[in-house]
């Protein structure tokens, strides 16, 4: 026992052991088994927890961030709002007007520099009571109170206080400023304070208030924004109404009601109507005259806004100033007109009887004088003649000067007016042996639209001149043309002489009023010195042109351009188509070459020749020519001489004579010649003349070679009452064949034209009882439908206006005294109806 004993019970003890063991393990492997469930629970909450922690300091780190951000911005906003504060005062301390705060208990919060400016030397801080710091303006002597004194200023300006809102006022300072303080009430009860400097547009107020005249704006809807003083004044009636937003509609008719205006009273209405459009139109501007006769001038304008700003002056001292002017250019016309008057009549009384000296000492002339009668009688003629000439001239120059001279245009021949005034010279320059020519554009028109007389007066003058000034030679009066677009001819006339010539000190002189060449061979001719002075005025006044060449000794040349509308009567000359060879003579160069460029542009062949000699060469070898023009004066072989040679040669061919002086012609000489034509001859003349050679019918010879056979005698009757007048015509006629009548005035004229019924009448103008263009008028109308008898008048020279008005009463044509037998001549043959004998003068033509 014992070991085994104690073997097995150690055995079994051990087998115990190892079950206990056994079980042992397997609790603590179930244990472990808990406990590893247990730590992996454990774990992943650590794990959760960790993460939770880990996202709680994210978070917490974020909201960290996020604060410190907060804190900058924060800090940053401060900055900005300070900032923002300091620049705002800044500014509101930059402005010149002053702005301050108030709180409710109208204690000072805050102002700005120039509001505290006012209160300078003064301890001004916030909490000083507004009513403090008006005291101190009203005491500080820099406002301007006016009458008021400084308790009722102070009382004023915090009463003000109390209304809502707060009436702005405007304070004058003693330095010339001006203040708007505009109060607002803040909604918390602050009292925002604004003194807004107006000094400037009180300055511009002031300005306006000080003008001389009305002033008013008014705003787009027609209501009164402002006006000055003197707008006030001007209708003190409606001064009541002026107020800031009366309609301009509600100030007239308060006007309307007071009768302020008189032109609107019973018609207010249509008056008003009218106001306002003008009102609204705002254009130009119109006069209204006020109760008392006051003259205002109204007129209203666009403001840039659409409002109206309207000025009114009161004109009634330059309308009275103007009717006095008025009243003073009345008076002073009327007197012009009466020395214009006198000035004519003047003359005219002068110019009667000097025609009557004239007349009478040609026709002294023309009887049997001793020599030193004929000094005599020549002497009186030629002074006669320069006085009327200085009469004219003098009577001319004033109506020039006086700017009473108007041109008269219409449609006239120029060629023939050259014509005519170098006939009327004629008779002087043949005493002088000049020749006068005339170079007139072969394809120049001839009838233009222009001033006749005037330009008549303007060739008489320079081809006037031109003979006087010449003693040797020739005068050529040349007409060129340059056609410009609208169908009008810029002509150059050109007047040559050959005559003494002018130095070339004296060229711009000349033209001068009452100027002329001071030399010895110039002063011994008369004139005025007025006739360049008004050719220049005449072209000028024409809208052309005067010039001068000239060398002493040589010769001058005067020449004007003017440009003329060609009339649109301007039909084509006639030329004459059946000549075809024409042989002329004349000794000077430049006739020759006028003749030749008259026909060669008709298809005419023209030969030239120097004398009669060359003449009868010619013919000897070649006849076969159609007609021969002929010079009269040639130094060789006159023209009439050179006639009876070439029909002793045995050519029958026809001759015309060009002759200067026709009346020098041999007794029965006139009647071998084709045509006897006065030089220089008018182209149309000459044409006409070529014509009729081989047109059997035409009129072939002048009427002055017609002899009169079995026809009655012409019956003319003279109105003149002037008996000088009458005894001068009659001897003028005196040759002539025909039965001559006086009446004495215009209304014996009328009735002797009943009774005698003469051919042609010759018509004074200003006569007693019935004047010519009356007794015209009368002759006219008596003769309704009938024959038209023609009625020449004779007037003294024509004064501006009389031309026209002669030829509106009727008459034909007229002559201007002192009158010429040459011009009675014409004038006579030229109105000779058919059926009556042609009253030339028998015995002269072959004298
Ligand atoms: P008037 O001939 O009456 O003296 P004008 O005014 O016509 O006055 O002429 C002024 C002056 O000009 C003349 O006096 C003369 O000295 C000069 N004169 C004018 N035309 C000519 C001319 N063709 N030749 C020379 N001198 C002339």
């Amino acid at each position: 026992m014992e070991v085994s004993e104690r073997l097995l019970r150690e055995r079994r003890a051990r087998l115990a052991a190892e079950r206990l063991l056994e079980q042992k393990s397997r609790e603590l492997f179930a244990a472990n088994e808990k406990l590893a469930i247990h730590a992996r629970a454990l774990s992943d909450q650590i794990v959760e927890q960790r993460q939770m922690v880990r996202s709680a300091l994210t978070e917490a780190e974020a909201l960290k961030t996020q604060n410190h951000r907060f804190v900058a911005d924060l800090d940053r906003a401060h900055t900005a709002a300070v900032m923002a504060e300091r620049r705002l005062w800044e500014s509101i301390n930059t402005i010149r007007d002053g702005f301050a705060v108030f709180d409710s208990a109208k204690r000072l919060v805050s102002a700005n520099l120039a509001w505290l400016a006012s209160f300078e030397g003064y301890a001004i801080a916030p909490g000083v009571p507004y009513e403090q710091m008006v005291r101190i303006i009203a005491t500080s002597g820099r406002l301007d109170l006016g009458d008021e004194a400084p308790d009722a200023f102070v009382a004023r300006m915090l009463a003000r206080l109390d209304a809502d809102p707060v009436e702005p006022v405007t304070l004058k300072f003693r330095n010339g400023t001006w203040v708007k303080l505009q109060d607002r009430r803040a909604r918390d009860g602050d009292l925002v304070c604004l003194a807004l400097d107006i000094t400037d547009q009180m300055r511009i107020w002031a300005a306006i208030d000080a003008l001389p005249d009305a002033f008013v704006l008014f705003d787009r809807e027609e209501r009164l924004l402002a006006c000055n003083q003197r707008y006030r004044e001007m209708f003190p009636d409606s001064a009541v109404a002026m107020q800031p937003g009366t309609t301009f509609e509600d100030l007239l008719r308060h006007g309307l009601k007071n009768g302020h205006v008189p032109e609107a009273v019973g018609r207010e209405e249509d008056w008003l109507t009218d106001r306002l459009q003008r009102f609204r139109a705002a254009e130009g501007a119109a006069e209204n005259v006020l109760a008392g006769g006051r003259v205002i001038l109204e007129s209203d304008h666009v403001t840039p806004d659409g409002g109206r700003v309207g000025l009114r002056s009161d004109i009634t001292a330059l309308r009275e100033q103007q009717a006095q002017l008025e009243a003073a250019r009345n008076a002073a016309e009327a007197a012009n007109r009466a020395k214009t008057a006198f000035l004519a009549n003047m003359s005219h009384e002068i110019r009667t009887p000097m025609n009557g000296v004239v007349g009478m000492a040609e026709l002294l002339c023309d009887t049997a004088l001793t020599e030193e009668q004929r000094l005599f009688a020549e002497t009186i003629r030629s002074s006669g003649e320069a006085l009327l000439v200085i009469i004219n001239d003098i009577l001319d120059y004033s109506k020039i000067e006086a700017e009473r001279l108007t041109l008269r245009p219409e449609p006239f021949d120029l060629e023939r007016t050259i014509h005519e005034v170098t006939m009327l010279l004629q008779p002087r320059a043949r005493e002088k042996g000049i020749d006068l020519m005339i170079d007139f554009d072969m394809f120049l028109p001839t009838r233009f639209v222009g001033d006749p007389g005037r330009l008549r007066q303007v060739l008489t003058n320079l081809i006037g001149n031109a003979v006087k000034f010449t003693e040797t030679g020739h005068v050529l009066t040349r007409v060129v043309g340059v056609e410009t677009e609208d169908d009008s001819q810029t002509l150059h006339v050109t007047v040559e002489d050959t005559g003494i010539g002018i130095a070339p000190e004296y060229l711009d002189h000349i033209f001068g009023e009452f100027n002329q060449v001071e030399d010895e061979r110039n002063r011994k001719f008369e004139g005025t010195g007025l006739g360049l002075a008004i050719t220049r005025r005449l072209i000028e006044r024409m809208g052309g042109a005067v010039w001068v060449d000239s060398e002493p000794g040589q010769g001058s040349s005067f020449g004007f351009r003017v440009t003329l509308p060609v009339a649109e009567d301007a039909g084509p000359v006639q030329v004459p188509v059946s000549v075809r060879r024409v042989l002329a003579v004349d000794d000077q160069f430049i006739n020759r070459t006028i003749l030749e460029r008259q026909l060669t542009p008709c298809g005419i062949e023209v030969t030239l020749c120097r004398s009669g000699a060359e003449v009868l060469e010619r013919l000897a070898i070649d006849p076969d020519y159609d007609v021969i023009l002929t010079d009269h004066a040639m130094p060789e072989m006159d023209g009439d001489v050179l006639l009876q040679h070439i029909r002793a040669a045995g050519h029958g061919l026809p001759v015309i004579l060009l002759s200067s002086n026709p009346s020098h012609l041999a007794a029965g000489v006139a009647q071998d010649f084709a045509a006897i034509l006065q030089k220089p001859v008018l182209r149309s003349d000459l044409y006409r003349h070529l014509q009729g050679l081989t047109a059997p019918a035409a009129p072939a010879l002048p009427m002055l070679l017609l002899k009169p056979v079995e026809l009655r005698q012409l019956r003319v009757l003279a109105a003149e009452d002037n008996r000088t007048n009458q005894l001068v015509f009659q001897k003028m006629v005196r040759a002539m064949d025909l039965d001559l009548v006086f009446a004495d005035n215009g209304r014996i004229a009328v009735e002797m034209f009943e009774s005698y019924r003469p051919d042609i009448v010759f018509m004074d103008i200003s006569m007693p009882e019935m004047d010519g263009k009356e007794a015209a008028r009368a002759i006219r109308a008596l003769e309704g439908e009938g024959a038209h008898v023609p009625i020449i008048a004779l007037t003294a020279h024509a004064m501006e206006g009389d031309a026209e008005a002669i030829l509106a009463a009727g008459i034909d044509q007229y002559l201007t005294k002192p009158l010429r037998k040459s011009a009675i001549e014409s004038a006579l043959i030229e109105h000779c109806p058919p059926g009556v004998r042609t009253p030339v003068p028998p015995a002269e033509d072959a004298a």
